[in-house]
């Protein structure tokens, strides 16, 4: 009795004496120096804000990356495997409003706790290369990197349209503006402030940011398509339309002013489509427009119209759809002339056109747009047709424009020929493209231009819990850096914080007063701060060398493990993380420290976790807390479920059942190798050299029938999984597979008990089973490593090797068609030949029962894989 009850299956005593064994031992988990001779593998998850709490989707990215560490390192790779914190940023500063306690204090607080669980978890990470990026000695090479941009001019101030989340009262990146919303806060509507801002000058990598992600097949197609869109490069012709003298004799022409001397006398149009540019009817300009205030200097009833069209704007952008925007337009009164063909065309405004898009002005040409031809549409604007579709089968150009089709208007294709277009006439329009722009810019009105969507990434924010930003404002000699000897610019730590009123840096007097550097007169701080997602943006070249108090890393050591091999996170990350650390990358190549182009060899997006068809949150009151389920059923347990309930690249849909019935499949591998543990303890002494080595060419028969099945499925295991985590990392499939083998085991446990299986082939499968659990169930794989009488980390352990004899079926199961139509499956040997499965098929009785009195005409085999008996 008293044996029976000790025989349980126990993580509450198995775990937290292995975690105290791996704590005791720093080595374990440590990465090696690179001439260790073992190839490099840097698998590294995306680092956590500490919050305070892991979440159950923290555990499934951390356990999808932990898996694979661990199984590289029996693999025998040099693995760096290394975890920090992403430990500034705005809810500190909000804790510290709610429960008056320092940002630090609180931060640091959630570290521990989080760390805490991370180690319970039993989470193989070096924790000797950890980073805290809140930390003086992280942030002083944030400071660095600033000055260096600064100096290569990809780090400017300037005054700019910025966008302001009143919730966080800070400014925020395009990127972190989600559907006109904050990133943050999904329900508070980002408004537009004029600020000087702090920018990082990303656009300078635009071309190579998109001509890279070519480079990147290890990486998921939707995250290469969500960055070549958000980059939005687009080929065009910049052309100048002139500004007349003249007055539009058009509708609403009354009250215009005459032209001053040095005003705008140019509108510099932006399109892709300068083939269609004699079918330009209005040019429009975006309200903010530079030229709009002066044509309505002194025009006060266009200056109301204008002032509700950009009203307009910024209602459509609060809705979130600028896009959807119900379009208006004003007319200025005011012609422009194309310069192709000296023709004036009225200059409206109109609040669909965008300042920060282009050149904030388009020629709107109605025939050939279809955002055009509705807005031509509702103001009564000329609408001229001036390409034609070419009719089928036309040979040459001239005959193309001779059989040019009637079009249905607009018509939008780049598939025709020009007409209405003067000495242009009978051009293909791709070719009327290339013409077009050399005619402009030889006369001087234009030029071929390339224009991207992605703009220079705003990096001021008016919060206290981040960066400084290394500057120093002095009247006489305008911005001056901090001197680098001077870094790092320390956070000050007693400031008090509220949301109102501009940066809290700049209420903290010992902060904003400094000497200048240049004059030595008085001079203030900038005291704006960096957004957080700079830290993310170079932390995982921090690692391999934290601890250099120098330099940001050293570069030898950071180019013998770069790139990353294996990158896991969330797809939220697609645009923001992904593509700062791209250009981030870019710059540090630049300054000489790296050699990489790229950061991240391979990137991996896990699904998220949800419960009760939803993403686990507070407010929806369905969340799961680790803890719990670790001090319920064991973090073992809690992680392979993580792993086995969906392939890892889907959402997981929780269900606690299925964590209790994983911890029962644990409790039957604990009783399994326990109850035999003896015998493959003997098995040990036994034979070290038979079927237990499994190499290829082990003699199969010096075991019994019952060994050869058992080895068969193990080595088939065996393969099955090593396949997966080189390639589709179905780990749930993984995780199926080791069931099916401890079933099979469990199957043949009263031949088992009576020896018919020899004490080394127990011991190999015993010991299989522990090194293919290994990565899953780091915590019951150590135990009954130890168990089996092991010695040694299980971690350094050979991962086990399939041998493709023993694995193969002895038998096959082939389908068997009659003309197309399954009828039955019969067993072949493996090796058996065309002629043998089709003597197999024939012999079958349900088959011959469908061929009798019928003519077989034809016989298809293929192989090891199906028998169809065509008949007649
Ligand atoms: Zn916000
Ligand atoms: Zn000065």
């Amino acid at each position: 009795m008293a044996e029976e009850i000790e025989q349980r299956y126990d993580p509450a005593v198995i775990e937290p004496k292995w975690q105290q064994r791996w704590a005791a031992d720093p080595g374990l988990y440590a990465a090696e120096p690179a001439d260790c001779g073992k190839p490099k593998y840097y698998v590294l998850e995306m680092l956590p804000y500490p919050s305070g709490a892991l979440h159950m989707g923290h555990v499934r990215n951390y356990s999808i990356g932990d898996a694979l560490a661990r199984q590289m390192w029996m693999r025998g790779y040099n693995v760096l495997h290394p975890m920090g914190w992403d430990a500034f940023g705005l809810p500190a500063e909000n804790a510290a409003l709610k429960n008056n306690t320092p940002p630090r204090e609180w931060t640091l607080a959630n570290i521990a706790a989080m760390k805490r669980q991370f180690l319970r978890l039993g989470m193989g990470f070096d924790w000797a290369t950890e980073i805290t990026t809140c930390m003086p000695e992280y942030y002083r090479w944030n400071q660095w990197f600033f000055l260096k941009m600064y100096e290569k001019g990809l780090a400017y101030r300037k005054k700019s349209k910025v966008n302001w989340c009143p919730e966080c009262a800070t400014v925020l990146a395009n990127e972190q503006v989600v559907d006109g919303c904050c990133w943050r806060h999904e329900e508070t509507i980002v408004e537009q402030r004029d600020l000087v801002q702090w920018f990082l000058r990303i656009t300078a990598y635009a071309e190579e940011l998109l001509d890279d992600l070519e480079k990147l097949d290890g990486w998921p197609e939707k995250v290469r398509t969500m960055q070549r869109n958000w980059i939005g490069r687009s080929e065009g012709t910049e052309v100048d339309f002139f500004l007349s003298e003249t007055v539009d004799q058009g509708p609403g022409t009354e009250g215009l002013g005459t032209r001053d001397e040095g005003t705008e006398t140019r509108i510099r149009v932006f399109t892709t489509r300068v083939d269609t540019i004699f079918g330009a009817t209005s040019v429009q300009l975006a309200p903010q427009h530079a030229l709009v205030a002066q044509l309505t200097a002194d025009n006060p009833a266009l200056k109301a119209q204008v002032d509700e069209l950009i009203e307009q704007q910024k209602k459509a952008r609060e809705a979130g759809d600028l896009g959807a925007i119900e379009k208006h337009g004003v007319p200025t009164g005011r012609v422009a002339i194309n310069p192709y063909n000296g023709q004036p065309v009225p200059i409206w405004v109109a609040n669909y056109i965008l300042a920060d898009y282009g050149t904030g002005a388009i020629m709107s040409v109605p025939a050939h747009d279809e955002r055009d031809f509705e807005f031509a549409t509702k103001y009564g604007l000329e609408i001229r047709q001036v390409i034609a579709p070419v009719a089928e089968g036309a040979a040459s150009e001239g005959q193309a424009a001779d059989r040019a089709e009637e079009a249905v208007l607009p018509f939008v294709s780049e598939d025709g020929v020009l007409i209405n277009s003067g000495e242009f006439d009978g051009l293909k329009c791709t070719d009327a493209q290339i013409l077009l722009q050399s005619v402009a810019s030889s006369k001087g009105f234009g030029e071929a231009k390339v224009t991207f969507r992605l703009k220079d990434w705003g990096v001021s924010r008016q919060r206290y819990w981040g960066t400084p930003i290394p500057m120093i404002h002095c009247e006489k000699d305008g911005i001056v850096p901090v001197p680098e000897e001077q870094l790092p610019v320390l956070l000050p730590d007693v400031v008090e914080i509220t949301q109102q009123g501009g940066s809290p840096l700049g209420r903290v007097a010992e902060f904003v007063n400094v000497t200048c550097p240049k004059c030595g007169g008085p001079a203030k701080r900038e005291t704006d701060t960096m957004d957080t997602f700079v830290d993310s943006s170079w932390y995982f070249y921090r690692y391999p060398d934290a601890k250099n108090a120098t330099a940001p890393f050293d570069s030898k050591i950071v180019k013998y493990w770069f790139p990353i091999d294996q990158y896991i996170g969330g797809v939220e990350h697609a645009i923001l993380h992904l593509i700062y650390s791209r250009f981030w990358t870019k710059v540090m190549r630049d300054l000489g420290l790296i050699t990489n182009d790229e950061p991240v060899a391979r990137l991996f997006t896990q699904g998220m976790v949800i419960k009760d068809g939803a993403k686990m949150s507070k407010s929806k009151g369905n969340v799961v807390s680790p803890d719990e389920m670790v001090a319920r059923y064991g973090a073992d347990s809690a992680r392979m479920y993580s792993l086995f309930a969906s392939p890892p690249d889907r959402d997981l849909d929780w269900q606690e059942d299925g964590v209790a019935g994983v911890s029962r499949f644990l409790a039957r591998v604990w009783r399994l190798v326990t109850r035999y543990s003896a015998v493959a303890r003997a098995g040990r002494e036994d034979s070290q050299s038979q079927v237990s080595e499994s190499r290829p060419g082990a003699p199969r028969d010096q075991v019994s029938g019952l060994s050869l099945k058992l080895l068969r499925k193990m080595h088939q295991t065996i393969a099955k999984i090593t396949q997966d985590f080189e390639g589709r990392w179905h780990f749930n499939t993984c995780v199926s597979a080791i069931m099916e083998l401890v079933n099979e085991i469990q199957g043949g446990d009263a031949q088992l008990a009576a020896g018919a299986v020899e004490a080394h082939v127990i011991k190999e499968l015993l010991r299989t089973v522990v090194l293919l659990l290994a990565p899953f169930a780091p915590y019951l794989a150590a135990e009954l490593w130890e168990e089996l009488g092991e010695e040694g980390a299980l971690l350094r352990a050979d991962w086990p090797v399939s041998d493709p004899e023993l694995a193969k079926e002895d038998e096959l199961e082939i389908p068997v068609q009659v003309s197309g139509k399954l009828v039955t499956v019969v067993k072949v040997a493996a090796d058996a030949d065309g002629a043998a499965m089709e003597a197999a098929a024939r012999a079958n009785e349900k088959v011959q029962g469908r061929i009798a009195g019928k003519t077989v005409v034809k016989a298809i085999v293929v192989p090891g894989k199906l028998v169809n008996l065509v008949v007649k």
